[in-house]
């Protein structure tokens, strides 16, 4: 059987604001913008990834290291730990912080199932919270009540909190710090959606003790293949995590100091991302810049993101909020505008963690949500010929 050829990509042409973007007439609206971002980045990438075969050292390279001090230097954390997906991300800190049977670990149910599953696997229980209406984010008023319901109920010992930063808007941290230190809570903040981000003057990456990214390749800041980090000012959790990261070892190779995990990161891995952080900072300024662009674009005819006075978001996705999403989304496919919807059910009505929660009704604003949130197409390479053509068919569909 003959391997079917790759599909050339053309080279783009330097558009006016520093980018390279894909030829004006690139057939195809893309959601992510992966293909363009490589037609635009590859010229960087390539040594990256050529110098990796150069010294063959596939497993834990000199790229890791040199990956974690770019992280370090672009969001100002003390400490970057890379590791194999944003997932592990989750997971690591949490064994570093000993979570296991008998412990709530608060998640907002508006998030991907990673959020959720990771306490789970270490036997812990995770507990459900609401989102906020217009932020999407974990509600800290919602996570108080599910605290003192744990503690009234007793059964389990409340541990620990996995913030999300929902479509790449951070949480809010400043509220989520003071709970998590009155109740002696260890706050986690899951910035897989986020990285690139910021609240003030503090970046994603140094607003929660602990936060964790995803380099999924559709993320914000996003790989070839699955890889995520771990960031915190603590030199003694980014140890941990450091052993954790590759089966507990202790200072000596081989000696076992605790239960860990294959977690690294692939060298291949990290050679892309040090291709690709360069451009970065300005690929977020782009995705915002068409934020921005939509906002304008469909304030009158759909529900837009909520952008808080202050926040700057990464747009992992540009979620609308529609009535008649089934409708709207139909209208839009036959219009060749490619949409997704994060998330159709709430963690807390899927049937994995079913058991887990409190069942329909329970946490209204997650739910009503799920049945409304449309992501329209976001990207650094997106072209304004093509976000208004974006536009007019949103418009068009919700008429
Ligand atoms: C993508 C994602 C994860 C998991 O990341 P992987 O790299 O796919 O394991 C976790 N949490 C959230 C909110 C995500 O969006």
């Amino acid at each position: 059987m003959t391997p079917k050829a790759a599909a050339p990509i053309e080279t783009a042409p330097e558009h006016a604001d520093g980018f390279f973007l894909p030829d004006a007439d690139f057939p195809e609206l893309e959601f992510a913008g992966i293909r363009a971002q490589y037609a635009a980045l590859k010229d960087a990438i390539a040594p990256c990834i050529a110098e990796v075969f150069r010294h063959g050292r596939f497993i834990m390279g000199p790229e890791i290291e040199a990956l974690e001090e770019a992280l370090c230097a672009f969001c100002g954390a003390r400490e970057a730990v890379a590791v194999s997906s944003g997932t592990d991300a989750l997971v690591a800190p949490l064994m570093a912080l000993g979570v296991g049977p008998g412990d709530a670990v608060f998640v907002p149910s508006f998030t991907f199932t990673a959020t959720a599953e990771v306490a789970l696997l270490l036997g812990a229980s995770p507990v459900f919270v609401d989102v906020e209406e217009r932020s999407f984010n974990i509600d800290p008023d919602d996570l108080r009540r599910h605290i003192a319901q744990v503690r009234a109920d007793g059964a389990l010992t409340p541990k620990a909190v996995i913030a999300v930063d929902l479509f790449g808007l951070p949480a809010d941290y400043e509220a989520l710090a003071a709970i998590s230190e009155e109740e002696g809570l260890s706050l986690i903040g899951d910035a897989a959606q986020s990285f690139g981000g910021r609240r003030g003057n503090r970046k994603v990456g140094t607003l929660a003790p602990v936060t964790t990214t995803s380099f999924y390749p559709a993320k914000p800041l996003g790989c070839y293949g699955d890889g995520g980090a771990v960031f915190t000012d603590d030199p003694e959790m980014a140890e941990l995590l450091r052993s954790i990261r590759v089966h507990g070892q202790g200072s000596v190779q081989y000696a076992v100091e605790r239960v860990g995990l294959n977690a690294r990161l692939d060298s291949l891995q990290a050679a892309v991302l040090l291709g690709k952080l360069p451009a970065f900072e300005g690929e977020v300024a782009a995705r915002n810049r068409l934020a921005d662009r939509y906002d304008a674009g469909l304030g009158d005819a759909v529900v837009t993101p909520f952008r808080p006075d202050g926040c700057v978001s990464t747009w992992a996705q540009y979620s609308i909020l529609v009535d008649d999403r089934d409708g709207v989304r139909a209208r839009l496919a036959e219009a060749g505008i490619p949409t997704a919807v994060y998330y159709p059910a709430p963690m807390h009505l899927q049937p994995a963690y079913r058991d887990h929660g409190a069942g329909e009704g329970s946490l209204p604003v997650s739910e009503a949500l799920c049945g409304r949130v449309l992501s329209l197409p976001m990207h650094a390479y997106m072209q304004d010929e093509s976000a208004d053509r974006v536009i007019d068919a949103v418009q068009a569909a919700v008429a």
